[in-house]
C-alpha cells in the first residue's frame, strides 16, 4: 500500500505552507525564500560571549513570516536565497506566527521549483490599511485612483515605470510597476505577488514581472475619487497620520526655504547640482530650472511644499527665460530668490498632492497649487499675528 505523502527526496513530516503555520510544539518542515535578513549579535547567557544570530522575513508566496536563526552558518545568507528547513519551531508573537531555527533544525539550499506552487486564491486577502513594510504573499483588491507612466534612469538604461494610487474602503496606497499591466484610472483590480516597501516614509506597493493583476467587478470598492475635489485637512491631522497620498492643505506662505528660485540640475538624474558637481554623475553642466520650497502654515502646523518650475512660474509671474535674463543683468542669484519671496510670502494657497514625512516634518509634492483670494488687510493682520506668535525673541514682558 502506498503512502501518498511519502517523498523520498525529503525526510520527516511534509512541508507546511507558511499561511498554515500554527504555534505549537511539533517542529515543522518549510521551503521559503529569504525576503530580508539582518545579522545581529546577542550575549549568550551561558558564557557571556557575543554570538551572531539572523533575523528577517521568509516568504513562500502564501504568506510572509518573521524568523530568528540562532547559531547561523558563517557564510552570509543573501536576500532571495531559497531554503528548505526541517525541525523548525513555530511560536506566536503579537498574534502572528514566527519561526525559530536552532541547533535542532536542518537547513539546506533549495531551488525555485521546490517552492509550493502558488495559487493567487490561496494568498491571504489584505486591505490597504493592513499593509506593512516588506509584506508579500498577499492579495489586494482595490481601485486605481490614478495611474501614469514616466521614464526613469536605471543605471544607464532608460526604463518606464507606471505609478499611481490605489484605494479601497480602508485607505490609499501609492504603487509603482515595472510592467505595463494596461491599468486605467477607475479600474478595479485584484493584485497578487506584489510586495511593500517604504518610500519617503510611507508604504508603497511594488509590482514586478512576478505579480499578477486581474480586473475584477469591484463590488464594494469605493468609486475612484475626484482628485480635484478633496477638501483641505488640518496639517496637525496630517502630522498625526504621518502624511497622505491624497493630501490637501490650505494655508498662508510664511517662508521660502533654500534652494528656491533659479537652480541647476544634473542633465541625467535631475538632482540639484552644487558647485558644478552631481553627487552621482560628477562634473556636469547643470540645466537651469525653477523651484520653490514654500513653508505653508494653516495655524495647526506647517508643511514644506516642493513646487516645480510650472508652479513656481505661476506663483511668481516670472518665467525661466526672464529669470535667466535678470541674472545676466545683475549676476546675484539671491536677488531672484528675494523677488520670488516678495511675491509668494503671505499668499493663501490650497495645495493638493502627496504628503510625506521626513526628519524635519511634512513635505508636499504637489499635483496642484491654487491661489485662494483673501482680503488683503485680513492677510496682513494674519501674517503679523503668525510672526508675532512664532518669534518669541521679540516678545515684550
Ligand atoms: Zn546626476
Amino acid at each position: 500500500m502506498s503512502d501518498p505523502t511519502a517523498d523520498p527526496g525529503s525526510e520527516g513530516p511534509p512541508e507546511v505552507r507558511l499561511k498554515d503555520l500554527r504555534a505549537g510544539d511539533a517542529p515543522v518542515h518549510i521551503v521559503a525564500r529569504v525576503v530580508s535578513v539582518e545579522r545581529r549579535e546577542y550575549t549568550r547567557p551561558a558564557d557571556g560571549r557575543r554570538r551572531p544570530f539572523l533575523a528577517g522575513l521568509l516568504s513562500d508566496g502564501t504568506a510572509s513570516v518573521r524568523f530568528t536563526w540562532w547559531e547561523p552558518p558563517n557564510e552570509p545568507i543573501e536576500r532571495g536565497t531559497i531554503l528548505r528547513a526541517t525541525g523548525v519551531q513555530v511560536r506566536e508573537y503579537q498574534g502572528r506566527p514566527e519561526i525559530t531555527i536552532n541547533f535542532r533544525s536542518r537547513v539546506a539550499p533549495a531551488g525555485p521549483a521546490e517552492l509550493p506552487p502558488v495559487d493567487a486564491d490561496d494568498m491571504p486577502l489584505r486591505t490597504i490599511r493592513e499593509l506593512t513594510a516588506r509584506d508579500e504573499g498577499f492579495r489586494l483588491e482595490a481601485r486605481i485612483a490614478r495611474v501614469g507612466k514616466k521614464a526613469v534612469m536605471v543605471g544607464t538604461d532608460q526604463r518606464e515605470v507606471h505609478e499611481g494610487l490605489l484605494i479601497d474602503g480602508t485607505g490609499v496606497v501609492a504603487f509603482s510597476s515595472w510592467s505595463d499591466f494596461g491599468l486605467s484610472s477607475g479600474d478595479a483590480v485584484r493584485i497578487s505577488g506584489a510586495y511593500v516597501r517604504i518610500f519617503r516614509g510611507r508604504p508603497q506597493l511594488v509590482l514586478d514581472s512576478n505579480s499578477l493583476v486581474a480586473k475584477i467587478e469591484g463590488v464594494g470598492l469605493p468609486p475612484a475619487p475626484d482628485l480635484a475635489a478633496s477638501a483641505p485637512r488640518r496639517i496637525a491631522d496630517l502630522e498625526a497620520s504621518q502624511g497622505s497620498e491624497l493630501g490637501c492643505v490650505e494655508g498662508i506662505v510664511v517662508g521660502l526655504l533654500p534652494p528656491s528660485g533659479l537652480v541647476y540640475r544634473c542633465p541625467t538624474c535631475r538632482r540639484p547640482v552644487q558647485g558644478g558637481l552631481c553627487t552621482t554623475h560628477g562634473a556636469v553642466t547643470g540645466v537651469a530650472d525653477l523651484r520653490s520650497r514654500l513653508v505653508l502654515d494653516d495655524g495647526t502646523g506647517s508643511v514644506t511644499v516642493n513646487a516645480g518650475r510650472a508652479e513656481t512660474e505661476a506663483l511668481w509671474g516670472v518665467g525661466l527665460d526672464e529669470a535667466l535674463e535678470r541674472l545676466r543683468r545683475s549676476p546675484d542669484p539671491s536677488l531672484l530668490e528675494s523677488s520670488l519671496a516678495d511675491e509668494v510670502l503671505g499668499l493663501r494657497l490650497r495645495v493638493r498632492g502627496r504628503v510625506y514625512p521626513d526628519d524635519f516634518g511634512l513635505n508636499v509634492y504637489p499635483d496642484a497649487i491654487e491661489k485662494v483670494a483673501v482680503d488683503l488687510d485680513a492677510r496682513a493682520a494674519e501674517l503679523a499675528r503668525r510672526f508675532a506668535g512664532a518669534g518669541g525673541s521679540h516678545g515684550s514682558a
